[in-house]
């Protein structure tokens, strides 16, 4: 098993780059950004609570995405060569979380993947993703606010892998392939070790 954590700024391309990377290596995605959307596009009481939170860039709470993605983890164990998260974990206690459900199954994290992209790209980025996807989260305002959220609680989980000796640090801005070709060369070191 191969499992990974695609880590970054809100607009960083990991949604991009974990599509490319599921294919090839056979991996889930999970994305609790997406499984949130699917919640509330399916208006269940669980998306309905989550929308107020999302709409405004704040955080769902930790027990909300530690329980879908314990949820997503059993379904789905034994039918794919490794898990791709993308969005989660995005606290501590996500990361801690996440360590214990793996551990439960005999499984672990590999390697954090992170990507790095400046604050006025992340910015244009997002509008110019307002414009053409219509996300209500997208707002320059809301923007500012995901921006502080990821500052304040995401970005300390970077070093809580790097005390793992996990963290690879990926340059996100250039050209779309290079960014894939440097991920593929961290991952592929983690197969040949
Ligand atoms: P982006 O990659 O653009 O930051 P996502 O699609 O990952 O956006 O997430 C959209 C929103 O869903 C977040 O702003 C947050 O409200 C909520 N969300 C997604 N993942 C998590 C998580 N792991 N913990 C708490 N809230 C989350």
């Amino acid at each position: 098993m191969l499992n990974l954590i695609l880590f970054g700024p809100p607009g960083s391309g990991k949604g991009t780059q974990a599509s490319r990377l599921v294919e090839k290596y056979n991996l889930k995605h999970l994305s609790t950004g997406d499984l949130l959307r699917g919640e509330v596009a399916a208006q269940t009481e669980l998306g309905i609570e989550a929308k107020k939170k999302m709409d405004a860039g704040d955080l769902v709470p930790d027990e909300v995405v530690i329980g879908m993605i314990s949820n997503a983890l059993d379904n789905n164990a034994a039918s794919v060569e490794g898990f791709i998260f993308d969005g989660f974990p995005r606290t501590t206690a996500q990361a801690k979380a996440l360590d214990e459900l793996l551990s439960k199954k005999g499984l672990q994290i590999d390697k954090l993947l992170s990507l790095h992209v400046s604050e006025d790209e992340i910015v244009g980025r997002l509008l110019k993703r307002a414009k053409d996807q219509g996300r209500l989260d997208d707002t320059e305002e809301v923007i500012r606010n995901r921006m502080k959220v990821y500052r304040e609680s995401t970005s300390i989980v970077a070093d809580y892998y790097a005390d793992q000796y996990k963290l690879a640090d990926i340059q996100g801005e250039g050209e779309m392939d290079k960014i894939t070709e440097n991920l593929c060369s961290q991952i592929d070191l983690i197969a040949s070790s």
